[in-house]
């Protein structure tokens, strides 16, 4: 494979640290349990976006463009690092947001990873739910050539072959850092939502040989429409590098079973997921997908699902910024008995 012939901007901080978490694994007396902390990656609180946009604002950059469109619901990760990304290139950002949950609370509409997109600059706007969003990107870019200017638009999640890559180079900076550190991994469990972060990481995984079995807890559609989208772009990625046909459709697992009652909307055991990190690692995952995919892991160690001499490593693929567009969920005080 060859990565270098693809332009990469590089603003993250690599690499991304590997550590233990003994207090979790002890307080579940299950498998040895570790984090790649991708909520590391040094680009405005961090997160798994930064690795694709690396790919992404560099292909938009090669392209010329002088405006970078993106979308995401209302709370998104996404969102806020490609702002932050374009403020540091000096790029227009637009960024067409998705009512995805119909939270009307202040804190919800404004807070968290939103007031972050506008504090980098860039230009926000809404769309209500259900609304299709790559048709509304593409209005938005045919209009603004119209007015003379090269946009470049950016799938939501960053979720095609080029943001991928992102992640194939993740695998690569995993695989060295297990084998520095004399560490044969079983598992590596993250959460999974418009796939590109595991469809790279089945990608590169598979050109490497590797057998880390990746677990992936679905966020949001449902198991066989997730596991599809996984591997028709972890296809798509390894053709990009030149091994077409390396995936194997076994390899890509997802369980869906952890959603609740739809994307962004809190579970009880996303809540309990979420303060057991707090309060036993002192790290902070969110409400939307590392809460939901922590909770999918918890609950398979608890039900035996793991061997005890396992050793798993949870990809912390960021997100905290949102925490603070959930307040109420957390039972906060002055947000509890609302
Ligand atoms: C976007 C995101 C994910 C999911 O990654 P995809 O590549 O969209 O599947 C997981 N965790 C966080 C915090 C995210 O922002």
């Amino acid at each position: 494979m060859n990565l270098s012939k693809f332009p990469r901007l590089r603003c993250g901080h690599w690499p991304t640290p590997l550590e233990p978490m003994p207090r979790l694994s002890e307080h579940l007396g299950g498998p040895e349990l570790w984090v790649k902390r991708d909520d590391c990656t040094g680009l405005s609180t961090g997160g798994n976006k930064t690795r694709k946009l690396e790919f992404l604002v560099a292909d938009a950059i090669d392209k010329k463009a002088d405006v970078i469109i993106t979308q995401g619901a209302t709370q998104s990760n996404h969102a806020r690092q490609t702002a932050a990304l374009c403020a540091k290139v000096g790029i227009e950002c637009q960024i067409l947001l998705e009512d995805r949950t119909g939270f009307e609370d202040f804190d919800y509409k404004l807070n968290g990873n939103v007031l972050l997109d506008r504090l980098h600059g860039a230009k926000v706007s809404q769309r209500p739910g259900g609304a299709d969003m790559q048709a509304e990107m593409e209005s938005l870019a045919e209009s603004l050539a119209k007015q003379g200017r090269r946009p470049y638009v950016i799938p939501g999640g960053g979720s095609n072959p080029i943001g991928a890559l992102g992640y194939v180079n993740a695998a690569l900076e995993l695989t060295t850092q297990l084998n520095e550190m004399n560490l044969d991994a079983t598992h590596l469990v993250l959460a999974t939502g418009s796939s590109g972060t595991h469809a790279g990481l089945i990608a590169g995984l598979s050109i490497l040989n590797s057998p880390l079995k990746v677990v992936g807890f679905g966020v949001r559609a449902p198991k066989e429409k997730q596991e599809q989208m996984v591997y028709d772009l972890a296809c798509k990625t390894a053709a990009l590098l030149g091994h077409e046909g390396i995936v194997d459709r076994q390899s890509v697992f997802a369980d869906c079973d952890y959603v609740g009652s739809g994307y962004g909307l809190p579970t009880p055991a996303m809540v309990e997921a979420v303060t057991l990190l707090a309060q036993t690692e002192g790290l902070l995952f969110d409400p939307v997908y590392t809460g939901k995919g922590l909770s999918g892991m918890i609950d398979w160690i608890r039900k035996g699902k793991f061997n005890a001499t396992d050793k798993i490593v949870f990809l912390h693929t960021g997100g905290s910024a949102a925490l603070f567009g959930y307040p109420e969920t957390f039972g906060l005080p002055g947000y509890s008995d609302s």
